[in-house]
C-alpha cells in the first residue's frame, strides 16, 4: 500500500532576527497515496528547502510533514523510510552495479538469495539486467543514473524524492529518462514528490502541480487546470498559457 504525505502549515525562516530570511510560507499540499507530485518554479523558491524538512535534513520552523498520517517532524532521516534521487548520483565507485543496488539491503542483513531476487527485479524494472556486472565507471550518464534509482527502489521507500534529478543530462536523455521516471513510478507505484524548475518536465511528468514563487504556493492543480485555469498572471506566464 502506497503511503499519503501531507505537508502542513509548513514555514521556514533561516537566521535569526532583523536577518532571518522567510523562505518557505505555509505550504499546505497533500499527496494522495501513489500519486507523482511536481513541485516546479524558479531556482531560490525554496523547492529543495521543502524536499529536504521532508526528508529530515532540515526541520521546519512551523508545521507538520505527516507520512501515511503519522508527524515525522523531529523523527531522523533513517527512520522515515524515504529515498532521494539527486541531480548528482554518488554510486559506490568500487562495487558493481548489483551490489550498488543491493547495499541498503544487505545493511538491513536480508539474506543473499532474497537480494538478488529483489536486484533483479528492479534490474528488470530499469532495464539495466545486462550491467550488473559493471563499475559505475563503465556506465553512461543515464546508465548510472538509472542504477541510481535502482538503489532508491530496491528497498521499497514509503516515499520517493527527486531533486531535479535529470538537469545535468543533455537534452535527448533527459527527455529519454522522463519516459523512464513515468514508466518506474507506474510499475512501483511510490508515492513520489519531484522537484524541477522545468516548466514542459513538470506539464508531462505530473498527476498534479505545484508552481511556486518565492516561498509561496501559487497554485496546485493537474496540468490541464494549471495551463488552461492559471490562477493569476505569474503562473500563466511562467507556464507559457495561452492569453
Ligand atoms: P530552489 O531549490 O527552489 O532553487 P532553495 O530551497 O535551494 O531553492 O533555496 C531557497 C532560498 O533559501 C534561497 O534564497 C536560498 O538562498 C535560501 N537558503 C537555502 N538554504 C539556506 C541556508 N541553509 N541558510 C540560509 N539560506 C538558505
Ligand atoms: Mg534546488
Amino acid at each position: 500500500m502506497a503511503s499519503s504525505l501531507e505537508i502542513c502549515g509548513i514555514n521556514k525562516r533561516f537566521g535569526k532576527g532583523d536577518k532571518s530570511v522567510e523562505v518557505l510560507q505555509k505550504i499546505d499540499i497533500h499527496v494522495e497515496p501513489g500519486e507523482f507530485l511536481i513541485l516546479v518554479g524558479p531556482s531560490g523558491c525554496g523547492k529543495s528547502t521543502l524536499l529536504g524538512i521532508i526528508a529530515g535534513l532540515a526541520e521546519p520552523t512551523e508545521g507538520e510533514i505527516r507520512i501515511a498520517g503519522k508527524n515525522v517532524v523531529g523523527m531522523a532521516p533513517r527512520d522515515r523510510d524515504i529515498a532521494m534521487v539527486f541531480q548528482s548520483y554518488a554510486l559506490y565507485p568500487t562495487l558493481s552495479v548489483a551490489d550498488n543496488i543491493g547495499f541498503a539491503l544487505e545493511m538491513r542483513k536480508m539474506p543473499k538469495a532474497e537480494r538478488k531476487k529483489r536486484i533483479d527485479e528492479v534490474a528488470a524494472m530499469l532495464q539495466i539486467g545486462h550491467l550488473l556486472d559493471r563499475r559505475p565507471s563503465q556506465l553512461s550518464g543515464g546508465q548510472r543514473q538509472r542504477v541510481a534509482m535502482g538503489r532508491a527502489l530496491a528497498r521499497q521507500p514509503q516515499l520517493f524524492l527527486f531533486d531535479e534529478p535529470l538537469s545535468n543530462l543533455d537534452a535527448k536523455l533527459r527527455v529519454e529518462m522522463r519516459a523512464e521516471i513515468k514508466r518506474l513510478h507506474q510499475a512501483s507505484g511510490i508515492t513520489s514528490v519531484y522537484v524541477t524548475h522545468d516548466q514542459v518536465e513538470a506539464m508531462t511528468l505530473g498527476s498534479r502541480i505545484a508552481v511556486m514563487k518565492g516561498g509561496v504556493v501559487q497554485q496546485l492543480g493537474t496540468p490541464d487546470d494549471i495551463y488552461n485555469r492559471p490562477a493569476n498572471t505569474y503562473v500563466a506566464t511562467f507556464i507559457g498559457s495561452p492569453t
